[in-house]
């Protein structure tokens, strides 16, 4: 792979997503002596940043169909960049447009697909990349190798750290002007489903409570303390799907939403590994519950055992002064 020297790609249409994916992008193209390209959307204008962030060259596609993620438009333009330059690995960023356009790509491409990859190594001869993936549920961890190219993964958001900008990188833009089949389905219409209503993928601290709260009116215990941290609010899913207390996309876990913030607190919240799997990448995990033998204590950072009815009050009383001070 060294030799031939095709190089590693990334593409999210999320720009802090896709920097995470040149900083990760950027070690794997060391390594191999490759290039580290990003493909993006002109409408984007992020070009410098993602030079500036690692990468050699920037393919940046112009066609108006592009302007919002459609996936059979990106599958068509990101294919036929695909077989003009045929890179050797593609990271995708495993947002759900990511998630939805990474294995269609690899159809076309007749290659394979790794999702949510957790780690990349390569194999012995620099030849593929090894991937790590978490399996069932959260319980085993697979290495998984696909060896045809160009080696296709997402990667959630959260899992890579991006470098830090450096002005003084060059790099090459290149314009494409894809050849893309009109779309089959159009975005008529975007609204806001309330005004509560947060990307909890995207929210940096996140408070999510589970059935430790005891009645919905409870939920402003919750809520007031997310105010006082900034923090998004979340919860598990018999909260959502079975109390209807939250809307369905703002549960956490294996089959709701896979977050990554750098701070979760997790209140009243078991920690059964249907919730840890949506947790593991955050950074630090603080879980408040009044059972010390709960299993989230032993997947977090901070563990408070304690009632959440007295314990979170105290810590946004605490909070508050210390941000007087
Ligand atoms: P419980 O397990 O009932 O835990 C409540 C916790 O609150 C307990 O630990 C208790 O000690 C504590 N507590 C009670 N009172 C207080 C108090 N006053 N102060 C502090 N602590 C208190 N779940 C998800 O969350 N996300 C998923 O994506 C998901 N996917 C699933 C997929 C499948 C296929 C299946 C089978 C299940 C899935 N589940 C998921 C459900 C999961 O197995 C658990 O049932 C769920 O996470 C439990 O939610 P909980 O922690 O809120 O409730």
């Amino acid at each position: 792979m060294a030799q031939e020297n095709r190089g590693v790609w990334i593409f999210s249409e999320l720009p802090s997503l896709a920097f995470e994916l040149l900083g990760k992008g950027r070690v794997l193209a060391d390594r191999l002596g490759a290039e580290l390209a990003a493909v993006s959307v002109e409408t984007d204008g992020g070009a410098e940043a993602y030079i500036q962030h690692g990468a050699d060259r920037v393919f940046l596609m112009s066609s108006p169909t592009l302007s919002t993620f459609q996936v059979d438009s990106y599958t068509d333009a990101m294919t036929a960049l695909v077989n003009e330059h045929r890179p050797d690995v593609l990271l995708i960023g495993g947002t759900r447009n990511g998630l939805e356009f990474a294995p269609r790509l690899a159809e076309r491409l007749k290659t394979g697909c790794i999702t949510e990859a957790t780690r990349f190594e390569l194999d012995a001869e620099k030849n593929f990349v090894l991937m790590e993936r978490i399996t069932y549920g959260g319980n085993l961890v697979e290495i998984q190798i696909s060896k045809s190219k160009p080696q296709i993964a997402t990667v959630a958001k959260g899992l890579c750290s991006p470098l830090p900008a450096d002005p003084s990188r060059k790099g090459e833009v290149e314009k494409v002007e894809p050849k893309i089949k009109p779309p089959t389905t159009n975005v008529l219409e975007t609204k806001q489903k309330s005004a509560k209503s947060v990307r909890l993928a995207d929210a940096p601290v996140i408070v999510a409570f589970g059935r430790g709260v005891r009645k919905k009116e409870d939920m402003a215990v919750i809520e007031e303390f997310a105010q006082t941290v900034g923090a998004a609010v979340g919860c598990s899913r018999p909260i959502a799907e079975d109390l209807h207390w939250l809307p369905e996309d703002q549960y956490v876990g294996l089959s709701g939403q896979k977050v990554s913030p750098k701070l979760y607190f997790a209140c009243g919240i078991s920690g059964q590994i249907q919730h840890l799997t949506g947790i593991r990448n955050s950074r630090i995990i603080v879980a408040i519950n009044n059972d010390p033998k709960a299993p989230i204590f032993e997947f977090s950072d901070y563990a408070v055992v304690g009632d959440l009815y007295q314990v979170i009050p105290a810590l946004a009383d605490a909070i508050k002064e210390l941000s007087r001070v």
